[in-house]
């Protein structure tokens, strides 16, 4: 086996054994797979793995369509940033969009959707920190974005966060979940190669999981 099977097939059994510790829910391994050649790709899908993250549209509309094309049951959710000028292709590419942080971009969600005659499932993505460089909604405007959402009927499934670096990512993981809560979504994308086990046992649904099975970059 190469490292790459090893480090996911470990991966595999710690995150069942981290959520039959806490009592959660399994949650789904999303393979952050930017900057990964097509070839690392191929080695995962042709291995059963299916669920796959990427940052940029551009790099995205490089790799996958061939190899959708050969696993058609796989899935892809954008977990980077997104401008409005790349929405319509963004909503082409990805089954899942995580990133949706402000009206603006809501507002080309909605008429792309009505003009391409495509939904894609939406999460909104929480700047739990408060930091100013990252995106993500501030928690204050949180309310008004998927009052919003809601206006122009997106399909709000759940929350994204990403915890500021070197930083106990726990008060993060419990905002997230107490505002989802609040609001009735069910799906929460949170935990990283370093904090995934917290975030499993705050009930994510997704675990976004790079380093721990490429290594460092
Ligand atoms: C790269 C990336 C990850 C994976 O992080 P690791 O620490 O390498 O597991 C998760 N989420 C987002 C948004 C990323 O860009």
């Amino acid at each position: 086996m190469t490292p790459l099977l090893d480090n996911y097939k470990a991966l595999v059994e710690a995150v069942a054994y981290s959520s039959r510790e806490s009592r959660q829910l399994l949650p789904q391994i999303l393979v952050a797979s930017k900057t990964q050649p097509p070839e690392v790709l191929e080695t995962m899908l042709a291995q059963g793995h299916r669920l796959f993250g990427e940052n940029q549209v551009q790099e995205a509309h490089y790799k996958w369509p061939p190899l959708k094309q050969r696993y058609p049951d796989c899935r892809l959710h954008l977990i980077g940033s997104l401008q409005t000028n790349k929405v319509k292709q963004a909503i082409q590419l990805f089954d899942v969009i995580e990133t949706l942080d402000r009206p603006k971009l809501a507002y080309a969600l909605a008429r792309s959707f009505r003009n391409l005659n495509i939904r894609r499932d939406l999460l909104i993505q929480v700047n739990t920190g408060r930091e100013p460089q990252k995106s993500g909604v501030m928690p204050e405007d949180f309310y008004s974005l998927l009052h919003l959402a809601y206006n122009l009927k997106l399909p709000i499934i759940g929350l994204m966060c990403i915890p500021p670096v070197n930083s106990d990512p726990i008060p993060h993981f419990t905002m997230l979940r107490s505002l989802a809560r609040t609001h009735g979504l069910s799906h929460l994308s949170m935990g990283m190669s370093d904090d995934y086990r917290a975030a499993i046992s705050h009930g994510t649904s997704w675990i976004r999981i790079g380093t721990a099975l490429f290594g460092q970059k």
